[in-house]
């Protein structure tokens, strides 16, 4: 596993709620983030890392799964079917899990880190992680996609980390 100087980005910091950038050339540098990118989601332990959680605004994100890794620029979603619950988690807000409810088939169109151009059909657990990344890079964190019930449940975690990632701030300000 190579070493990253990334690192991750938690709720509420500004990054997570802006709009990424487009990509406009898919080139050394960015094949270089993606690769950055997937280290951290390795180490943090994720399935899926956007752009902006490790504090890039560009529209990027990495999801592996059992038998496949997808390092993606500028993906996003042509059609949605169907509805499924799942629980979510996610590295940008740690200790909390949210059931959440998404679209049960997600198409998916980006461009692959050669830049060439993917059509993905995706179901199930899968569709969810490429929502709910693709939903990042748009500026939506997850518990913005919960019921009023499931974020009465998350109030107290979700406190306690934006609070953590208050003081992260303040102490990086100091740094610097
Ligand atoms: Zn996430």
């Amino acid at each position: 596993m190579k070493k990253t100087k990334l690192r991750i980005h938690t709720w509420p910091e500004k990054i997570l709620r802006c709009r990424c950038r487009e990509v406009k050339e898919v080139n050394e540098e960015i094949r270089s983030l993606l690769d950055e990118m997937h280290s951290l989601m390795l180490i943090k332990g994720g399935v899926g890392l956007a752009a902006n959680q490790a504090g890039i605004g560009l529209r990027l994100i990495v999801i592996e799964t059992e038998d496949r890794l997808f390092k993606l620029v500028n993906p996003r979603i042509v059609k949605r079917t169907g509805k499924i619950y799942f629980k979510e988690g996610c590295l940008s807000f740690p200790g909390l899990e949210l059931n959440i409810k998404r679209s049960h088939k997600a198409w998916v169109i980006a461009l692959d880190e050669k830049g060439e151009k993917l059509e993905l059909e995706t179901e199930g657990i899968l569709a969810v992680v490429f929502q709910h990344e693709i939903d990042h890079i748009n500026g939506t964190g997850f518990i913005e996609r919960a019921s009023l019930r499931e974020k009465i449940k998350a109030y107290p975690q979700l406190r306690k980390i934006i609070r953590r990632t208050k003081r992260e701030l303040r102490k990086q300000r100091k740094k610097s």
